[in-house]
């Protein structure tokens, strides 16, 4: 999936420790190798050459996640949507590539998660038209992180953390203490804005700094507003924390997407789940779980009556 996978253990006893290490990234390994669009044998590959023609078996595994993919793009009424790819295929970072406008016109209409379909039965995946594409990148990592901290806790480990990227998912604390999680500064390259005492918990943060190449005033990044088709502006970075790493994963993409007012109002009605946004201009907003009373935070975040969630929830 492109990014980098680190693991972080105690244990009284190397070679098993080691053995364990092992099978965290045999673990990850195996799921790249189903999940990845980079991987041209992948089952996600053979989906997205092959389920506009017809229904493609995905595999319990795989099949799970692209449905609860689609479960939280109707959590966030599209803002996370794994179409977003038949526009984010036209990127590559690296090589500073973009779409021209032509290709984004053409190819938003294909960004719609309604047009994957699901058969529970059969256990395959289809697409309503051609040219849709489908892509894990927004959830395929808080997965990872999800299984390789399953992993640690079969072993018996009881303190650990295990990363991905922007995502962490942590087992117990650090011994005692708190982990101590760090929050990039978007802008100050190893800085860090936020140091988060956490345990137990899972974090992700999505920010445009991750991926991109600067043209002229333009930051072009990976985060595809699917309304556009076109890179999310206004938001640097997106942190949201809870209980399960591939629904923080989602949803710190999701939130990077919808934007200060509306991701924090999403995240205010979800009871687990809190999240920490910083702004185009670096202002820091958190929601309401995390503003501290006695501080101006406190103001930043949007009062929510538990009534309104009726209207945020699907
Ligand atoms: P990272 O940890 O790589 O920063 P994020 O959680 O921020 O990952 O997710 C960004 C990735 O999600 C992109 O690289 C892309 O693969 C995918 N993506 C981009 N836009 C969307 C979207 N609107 N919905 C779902 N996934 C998206
Ligand atoms: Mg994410």
């Amino acid at each position: 999936m492109g990014t980098e996978v680190s693991v972080y253990f105690w244990h009284d006893d190397d070679a098993r420790g080691q053995a364990i290490i092992d099978e965290i990234f045999a673990e990850v390994d195996r799921i790249n190798a189903s999940m990845s669009t980079y991987v041209e044998s992948s089952r996600i590959s053979e989906i997205n050459r092959r389920a506009a023609d017809e229904a493609v078996f995905a595999g319990e595994e795989l099949f799970k996640l692209i449905r609860r993919s689609l479960d939280i793009s109707v959590l966030t009424r599209g803002a996370f949507d794994i179409t977003y790819d038949s526009v984010g295929q036209h990127y590559d970072f690296r090589e500073r590539r973009r779409p021209d406008e032509a290709t984004v016109e053409a190819e938003r209409g294909n960004i719609d998660f309604r047009h994957v379909q699901l058969d529970s039965a059969g256990g395959t995946v289809r697409f309503a038209q051609q040219g849709v594409r489908i892509n894990l990148g927004g959830i395929a990592k808080g997965y990872v992180v999800e299984r390789g901290v399953d992993i640690l806790r079969q072993r018996g480990v009881e303190y650990g953390v295990v990363t991905a990227g922007g995502d962490s998912r942590l087992l117990g604390d650090r011994r005692g203490r708190p982990w101590m999680i760090g929050i990039r500064d978007p802008r100050e390259d190893g800085e860090v804005a936020i140091s988060v005492p956490l345990e137990d918990e899972a974090i992700s943060t999505s920010g445009d700094y991750e991926r991109y190449f600067d043209e002229d005033g333009m930051r072009y990044h990976h985060i595809i507003k699917p309304s556009s088709g076109r890179p999310v502006e206004g938001i640097h970075s997106a942190t949201v924390i809870g209980p399960d790493a591939v629904m923080t994963d989602a949803l710190s993409t999701s939130v990077f997407v919808m934007g200060v007012d509306e991701g924090l109002k999403l995240i205010g009605c979800l009871p687990d789940y809190e999240a920490i946004v910083i702004d185009a201009d670096g202002q820091i907003f958190y929601s309401t779980g995390l503003a501290d009373p006695g501080s101006d935070d406190a103001d930043s975040a949007p009062a929510l009556p538990e009534d309104n969630c009726a209207d945020q929830l699907p």
